[in-house]
């Protein structure tokens, strides 16, 4: 008989929620700009738009046995979709692995909104304030409730967040004559500081940096007309480095 532990549990149900969430982050993802309705709208197939049966629908698995193709016209099933779902899978098995218990769903919580945020900045240069609001009281509700930082670190740490690019923004601004940074950006890492507390903002900013940099080396070498006057997603470095930040951080797991 199959005998599984209470955290084994814990870290299958993350897996099998992330996917499903994935799933619902990566339609809305794709028509944010569109009047297709999320919710209500069964999916279609991007190539004949035909719709989707229930069990091409199924997160993942569908479009693995279907070989990332339409069952109809062959159109490639877009790849955005499958890592938006593997990443919000893979988010909820680490928290269950992080933290088992009210401590994973705060993680995964945590990392499925940062996985939004970094999907839209990506994709749209945009960053919510309804999606960076919610991050922030999240966070507070969380550390509130014992699930995060001291209530006080998670204060400052919204606050301090916000501040400190909101400063960097309005240097940047006065000096060079043009926006350097999103006005979403401060507003992220406020939600962040809330999160993880003030403790954790330069390891997130030092880190969303490399990050940055590493990235902007990789299209260098490969598009050597690739120049940094293009914008960057910062809000995406500051969420992907978030997420594997709340999963070292002993006192939340
Ligand atoms: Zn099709």
């Amino acid at each position: 008989m199959l005998n599984l532990s209470p955290d084994m549990i814990w870290i299958a149900a993350g897996g099998l929620l992330g996917a499903l969430i994935g799933s619902f982050i990566a339609t809305a993802i794709e028509r944010w700009r569109t009047v297709r309705p999320i919710i209500l709208d069964r999916s279609r197939c991007d190539g004949c738009a035909r719709r989707l049966e229930p069990f091409e629908l199924v997160p993942l698995l569908s479009a693995a046995a279907l070989r990332f193709r339409c069952r109809t016209c062959h159109a490639p099933i877009k790849s955005i979709h499958s890592l938006i779902e593997a990443a919000a899978c893979l988010i909820g098995l680490l928290a269950g692995v992080a933290a088992p218990g009210v401590h994973a769903i705060a993680g995964a919580l945590l990392g499925w909104q940062l996985l939004a945020l970094a999907a839209l900045d990506i994709r749209h240069f945009l960053l919510p304030n309804a999606l960076t609001a919610g991050l922030a009281i999240t966070g507070l509700v969380a550390s509130i409730a014992g699930l995060g930082p001291a209530p006080i670190d998670s204060l400052i740490g919204g606050l301090a967040g916000f501040g400190s690019l909101w400063a960097v923004k309005e240097i940047y601004r006065l000096i060079r004559g043009r926006e350097g940074l999103g006005g979403g950006d401060p507003k992220l890492l406020g939600g962040i500081g809330c999160w993880l507390g003030w403790q954790a903002l330069p390891y997130i900013l030092l880190g969303a940096s490399l990050l940055a940099l590493a990235i902007a080396a990789i299209c260098l070498s490969r598009d050597p007309a690739f120049t940094t006057e293009r914008p960057l997603p910062l809000g995406a470095y500051l969420a992907l480095t978030a997420f594997p930040a709340w999963l070292t951080i002993p006192a939340m797991g």
